[in-house]
């Protein structure tokens, strides 16, 4: 049957990231890492976030979150499947 799929996780790619400088991009470091020290999760290559933190992240980039979603795709720290289910006016 044609029954619903989960969407696809949001998987931040960390050593990317670690890879990756300036401005635009300290703000979602400083956010994983967050996320990171909350869970005690800090050997992971990758790091798979909540739906609703890429709400909140469009909201410190100041974009919406389709944008950011493809954006982050463009550095190279977001999976691309992930962001094309990322929509903006989605609870
Ligand atoms: P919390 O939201 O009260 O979650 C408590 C615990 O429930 C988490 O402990 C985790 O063991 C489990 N949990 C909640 N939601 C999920 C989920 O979607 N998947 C899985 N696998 N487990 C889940 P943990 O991981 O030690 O996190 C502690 C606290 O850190 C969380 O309390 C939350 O306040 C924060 N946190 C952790 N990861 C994230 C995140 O990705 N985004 C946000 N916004 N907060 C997070
Ligand atoms: P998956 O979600 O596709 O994750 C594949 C692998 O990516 C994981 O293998 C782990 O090495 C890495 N990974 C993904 N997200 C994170 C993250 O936030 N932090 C870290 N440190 N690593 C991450 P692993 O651990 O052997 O898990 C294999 C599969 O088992 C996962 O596939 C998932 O389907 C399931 N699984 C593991 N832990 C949880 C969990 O807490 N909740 C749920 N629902 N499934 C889990
Ligand atoms: P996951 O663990 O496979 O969880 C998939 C979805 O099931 C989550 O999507 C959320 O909608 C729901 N879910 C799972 N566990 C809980 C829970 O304890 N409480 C609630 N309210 N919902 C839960 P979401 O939120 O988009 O998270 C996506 C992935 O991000 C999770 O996949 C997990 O890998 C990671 N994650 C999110 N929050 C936490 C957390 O607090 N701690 C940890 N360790 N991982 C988390």
């Amino acid at each position: 049957g044609a029954a619903a799929e989960p969407p696809p996780k949001l998987v931040l790619d960390l050593e990317r990231l670690g890879e990756l400088e300036g401005v635009e991009v300290a703000p979602l470091a400083r956010y994983a890492a967050t996320i990171q020290a909350q869970r005690g999760d800090y050997n992971g290559k990758v790091l798979s976030i909540r739906k609703e933190d890429m709400r909140t992240l469009a909201v410190i980039y100041d974009e919406r979150p389709s944008v950011l979603a493809d954006r982050l795709v463009a550095w190279g720290v977001l999976n691309a499947e992930a962001a094309e289910a990322v929509s903006d006016d989605e609870a």
